[in-house]
């Protein structure tokens, strides 16, 4: 052992994950007020904007060409 040690960065900043900046403590995680309502509106616009049920065929497709 060396006797010394690391000095432990209690808050380590970390970059916006949207947008790569400096995080403000104010909008931690994010940088701005802008990119915490971007992931906000990610979330909650992926809660229900995508069905996740797949439409079966109908089978009923009507002929592409009509005979003569
Ligand atoms: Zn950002």
């Amino acid at each position: 052992m060396t006797g010394e040690t690391h000095p432990v960065r209690l808050r380590p900043r970390r970059p916006c994950p949207l947008c790569g900046k400096p995080s403000q403590q104010k909008y931690h995680p994010f940088c701005s007020a802008r990119c915490a309502d971007v992931d906000l509106n990610r979330w909650l616009g992926g809660h229900y904007a995508v069905p996740a049920e797949e439409e079966p065929d109908p089978g009923d497709e009507p002929p592409p060409e009509k005979e003569p």
